[in-house]
């Protein structure tokens, strides 16, 4: 395979090349656009004309410097050994295939797909999508060898996108109801995927029937398929093993896997807690599970919410936090299919934790919450800040309210015992540390642990020149 005919340099070492807006040409999809998708679909060879791209909308040499484009990117492929399950784990190497271009970004998946083409790409002739969709065609067929013909069709223009918009969003929610027809114990295999490690070389996804991959694209079905068409892939067999805590999710098997694929990183992982030994995330997932200390309950946001969220934090200032294969309690990279897993967080609580979410994701998953809770979340436009959900959520009488009579029973008995001098285990505790960062000071909660010192030295720290 040659790219020699290319303009620009065609590589894996290009991935994770990040285009800021100051050195953008265009900027395609992302949050800024409503309507945009890339999608796979296995079809009969003789509906295909291998090598074909079609370009429906402007060209990147129509489009002005700086300007925002819908983007969709439809790639039809056959084989003798193609079938439908692989669709998903085919979509998912957009992005990767995307990256490797010297001069494009490509972030996200499905309908949340975000490009970038440099200027510099575009001085150096990079003008046209005919040759974005060559390049995927060329890759595709060389780098998945089942692939035998493909052709590319990418939409530009606003209203021709609208079409194959919905029929992609169509095909996902088709995908996804039918990951809710298995759970967990029903299966004797879980896959791993670590199409991720170019960005996050720690992280690995364990992707189980309730637990569809965090960036939403691969769920149980098409990491089976995909694993078992190149079982020495990115994506791959997990048996699960030994259970160990069945409400945590913790199996010996996944504790082995990510301690292998994180190179001795992370050695175990709760499938279903985003508090202790949470699952890793990289940085594709579709939302942030995010605790809120104040009322002992969970927010939600998505990576399309472009306000604040209940928290005071955008969701990319938490997606920094979240990211990168760490595993970090309290943040947790998760798909929107997971909110309505039955084994959502269950080791921390469960769906009955959480207080908040952007209203689009609620709108998505209501129907399949417990019908009684949903009014009890709430939403941007029920509440803004964390000064009034403690109110609101009183009001609504939510699940997460009966805790705080509990956790201030606790407080104050540990109080007690502080004031006897004694040295007591901690659980759940929130603690303030006044007069740092601000008049109310900042709160850390510190879950399960125990901390032994042999003394803590606290230091106010003045101001340069002050004495
Ligand atoms: S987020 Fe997980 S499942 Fe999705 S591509 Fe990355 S590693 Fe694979």
């Amino acid at each position: 395979m040659s790219f020699s005919d290319m303009p620009v340099d065609v590589g894996p070492v290009y991935e994770g090349e990040r285009i800021r807006a100051n050195q953008m040409y265009v900027e395609l999809g992302g949050p800024k656009m409503e309507k945009h998708f890339e999608l796979v679909r296995v079809k009969n060879p003789k509906d295909i004309k291998d090598g074909q791209v079609k370009l429906i909308g402007p060209d990147i040499k129509d489009m002005k410097e700086g300007s925002t484009h819908p983007i969709g990117i439809f790639i039809e492929v056959a084989g003798p050994e193609l079938e439908e399950d692989l669709e998903a784990v085919f979509e998912r190497r957009v992005h990767e295939f995307c990256n490797f271009v010297n001069g494009i970004m490509h972030l996200n998946q499905r309908y949340t797909n975000w490009m970038r083409i440099s200027k510099a790409a575009v001085e150096k002739g990079f003008n046209s999508f005919q040759m974005l969709g060559t390049i995927l065609i060329r890759l595709y067929k060389a780098e998945l060898p089942i692939i035998k013909q493909a052709q590319v069709t990418i939409y530009t223009d606003p209203k021709e996108i609208e079409k194959p918009y919905e029929m992609a969003m169509e095909i996902y929610s088709k995908r996804d109801e039918r990951a809710r027809t298995i759970h967990d114990e029903d299966v004797d295999m879980y896959y791993g995927c670590v199409l991720c490690q170019s960005f996050a070389p720690t992280h690995a996804c364990c992707i189980t029937p309730d637990r569809t991959s965090l960036c939403g694209s691969i769920n149980w079905f098409d990491a089976r398929a995909a694993a078992k068409v190149d079982p020495k892939g990115p994506l791959f067999e997990v048996p699960p093993g030994e259970c160990l805590n069945r409400e945590a999710g913790e199996f010996s098997g996944i504790n082995e896997m990510i301690k292998k694929r994180s190179l001795g990183e992370i050695n175990k992982i709760f499938l279903y807690s985003g508090m202790e030994y949470p699952h890793t995330s990289c940085g594709c997932f579709e939302a942030i599970d995010f605790f809120i200390p104040e009322v002992n309950g969970y927010g939600i946001v998505d990576r399309n919410y472009d306000d604040v969220a209940i928290n005071g934090l955008p969701f990319s200032a938490m997606a920094n936090q979240t990211g990168g294969g760490k595993q970090m309690p309290g943040f947790n990279g998760i798909s929107i299919q997971y909110i309505i897993s039955p084994k959502f967080q269950q080791y921390d609580g469960g769906i009955e934790t959480v207080v908040w979410m952007p209203k689009a994701v609620k709108d998505r998953v209501a129907e399949f919450l417990p019908p009684d809770l949903v009014p009890k979340i709430a939403t941007e436009e029920e509440v803004k800040d964390l000064n009034k959900l403690k109110d609101w959520l009183k009001e609504h009488d939510h699940p997460v309210v009966k805790t705080w009579t509990e956790l201030e029973a606790e407080e104050e008995e540990e109080a007690e015992y502080e004031a006897e001098g004694a040295m007591v285990p901690m659980g759940t505790v929130g603690m303030t540390i006044p007069g740092v960062g601000g008049a109310g000071g900042f709160k850390i909660i510190l879950k399960n642990c125990k901390i032994h010192a042999e003394s803590i030295i606290i230091k106010k720290i003045e101001p340069k020149g002050r004495k």
